[in-house]
């Protein structure tokens, strides 16, 4: 699917499929929930589409698209880690590359998706490439990745970038409106301006665990026990907590440096966060922070979340001047 926001992006390729410039490799780059593996899908049915439309999008009816539909393409391979978190092993990229280098089943295109791309360990980029240095003829290497500074400069430099960006807010809140979503406003705030990661966040229902977060964070500030609230917080989904909490304390940072005229992600917490931030230091904020970057990193180990959100909650309260 290619989304209201992502049209100059879809022209730019078909230009240059139409003029035979396509590279042999691409990298999507930009911040979760946008599409960009959507696109990534889109570009690839197109291309192995017998008979895809002006457009250059697939048709859905020839014997290729009735294989993509069910997964078998035989020229078309999607590569991710096994978990979300874990890495991308050598292997799998060496096997991937012996399959680009056969000879095309249907006689076009062959195509590799490589999803979440900085997620291959060293072993498995310097194995990428060599496919990427000595690509086979006719093969298109897609690699997708919202954290791309994670992948070695050899690998970036040797693909075309597609860069996608948040669409305007205006934009945004009106294609959110039109997939039925409520509360339009407060989900793509807290998905930092991506309407699909707001949509996510509604389907889940996960302003409510926002809400939960929020409530822990300022009940914590108020003296009420640490443990107890994070028995509220431990069953959640850890990583959207753990980047919800990331916002906070940036928010605060922002209070502290820029004061009021700020854009703020809790918006609608402005005057708890302006009478936190009073109570808080620059540096005890930085301090939190590097905490919480250790703990998203720590995420893929199996943890203890209740003491994980004890610690973190009572890191907390310690930053925080008694009033
Ligand atoms: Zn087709």
């Amino acid at each position: 699917m290619i989304y209201p926001w992502q049209q100059l992006q879809w022209q730019k390729v078909q230009q240059q499929q139409i003029a035979g410039k396509l590279p042999h490799a691409l990298l999507m780059l930009g911040p979760q929930g946008l599409g960009k593996l959507d696109f990534a899908l889109h570009l690839a049915h197109g291309l192995l589409c017998n008979v895809p439309n002006d457009q250059g999008s697939a048709c859905g009816e020839c014997a290729a698209c009735k294989l993509i539909a069910v997964d078998t393409h035989p020229d078309l391979f999607i590569l991710q880690a096994e978990e979300r978190g874990k890495a991308i092993k050598v292997d799998d990229v060496r096997e991937l590359s012996r399959k680009l280098n056969l000879t095309s089943q249907y006689g076009g295109y062959k195509l590799a998706i490589i999803v979440d791309a900085h997620d291959m360990n060293i072993n498995a980029s310097n194995s990428l490439l060599k496919t990427l240095e000595e690509p086979p003829s006719e093969t298109l290497l897609i690699l997708v990745s919202s954290n791309p500074q994670k992948l070695p400069i050899t690998v970036r430099s040797r693909c075309q970038a597609i860069m996608f960006k948040p669409p305007d807010t205006q934009s945004a809140l009106s294609w959110l409106q039109s997939q039925g979503t409520q509360q339009a406003d407060a989900l793509l705030n807290l998905a930092h301006g991506a309407p699909l990661l707001a949509l996510e966040f509604q389907q889940n229902d996960l302003l409510d665990h926002h809400k939960q977060l929020i409530s822990a964070l300022l009940g914590v500030a108020k003296n009420q026990p640490v443990i107890e609230q994070a028995e509220q917080l431990h069953k959640l989904p850890l990583n959207y907590m753990l980047n919800w909490l990331f916002d906070w304390v940036q928010d605060l940072i922002k209070l502290h440096q820029c004061g009021d005229s700020v854009q703020l992600v809790h918006i609608k917490q402005q005057s708890e966060l302006k009478q936190l931030a009073a109570r808080s230091s620059l540096q005890g904020l930085y301090d939190y922070l590097d905490q919480l970057v250790k703990n998203k990193q720590l995420q893929s180990i199996p943890l203890n979340t209740q003491l994980l959100w004890e610690d973190l909650l009572l890191s907390w309260y310690k930053i925080l001047k008694r009033v």
